[in-house]
């Protein structure tokens, strides 16, 4: 095997659950690698697609779990919409089906959310574990009138422990495509722009990115997407039958985080 390619990333984007932890549980040598980056030269990043939290709760999560973090080392699907609702819709009145860790986000990206208006121009939904039915009642109302639908996340599910699963953001947007006829563009991954902000931001460019994640479908197609290079550890939810039958394989397959570690440093 070839790691040149790995060896050449200058920046890392590492997915959380399943590739640095499992709920509270730390994997061997994640601590290690994160604290190792300023001395290999190389920059990282956490990406989540989480867009339940905001990132200032990551932040203090990770450095709770003993991880070095500050806020240029964090990257949210939440932040990623509100960069794109400014980009591609200025000063739209903004319906949010979301917590209120995504609503204080994008009013710190200085996004108009919607106060009472008669409509909306953009209904936003996010992993919104607040969700009421008033709040579905509003977006399919908007939708149906015509407004721009943007989801943060595309996941059906958020894996919890012991095999349990949360309904996520694409699960509520399934709900208001059904009830609107109105398909989501959605912004987290596997969407390259996730990767595409960043390296305009950091000015690395994509081939000298690394993104490593334990699912496919997301962390790795993300990836592959934006033309970067990709790690799949097989620490999460991916085993090595699911690899041998992905169409797309990743550039990498590692065990854990600790064999990639030892790859870079
Ligand atoms: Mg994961």
């Amino acid at each position: 095997m070839n790691y040149d390619k790995l060896r050449g990333c200058e920046l890392f984007l590492f997915d959380m659950d399943g590739t640095l932890y499992l709920g509270d549980e730390v994997y061997e040598g994640a601590r290690e690698m994160m604290f190792d980056f300023p001395n290999m030269g190389r920059k990282y990043i956490y990406l989540t697609n989480n867009s339940s939290r905001a990132g200032e709760d990551y932040i203090q999560r990770l450095k709770r779990l003993g991880f070095p973090c500050e806020r240029e080392n964090v990257f949210t699907s939440g932040m990623a919409t509100g960069l794109y609702l400014n980009k591609n819709h200025p000063g739209a009145v903004v319906y949010l089906v979301g917590t209120q860790a995504f609503r204080r986000e994008l009013l710190s990206y200085g996004v108009r959310l919607w106060d009472g208006e008669e409509k909306a121009d953009v209904v936003v939904v996010g992993f919104d574990t607040e969700l009421v039915y008033e709040k579905l009642n509003y977006a399919v109302r908007f939708l149906r009138a015509g407004a721009a639908f943007i989801a943060a996340n595309p996941d059906w599910v958020c894996p919890m422990p012991a095999g349990q699963v949360l309904p996520d953001c694409g699960s509520i947007c399934a709900l208001l495509t059904a009830a609107s006829g109105v398909e989501p563009t959605y912004i987290g991954k596997p969407n390259r722009n996730m990767v595409d902000i960043i390296s305009n931001q950091t000015g690395i460019p994509n081939e000298k990115i690394c993104c490593v994640g334990d699912r496919l479908y997301t962390d790795i197609a993300v990836a592959q997407n934006a033309g970067a290079v990709s790690v799949l550890v097989l620490s999460g939810e991916t085993d090595e039958e699911m690899v041998n039958e992905a169409e797309r394989k990743p550039d990498y397959v590692l065990p854990s985080v600790k064999e990639l570690h030892a790859l870079i440093r």
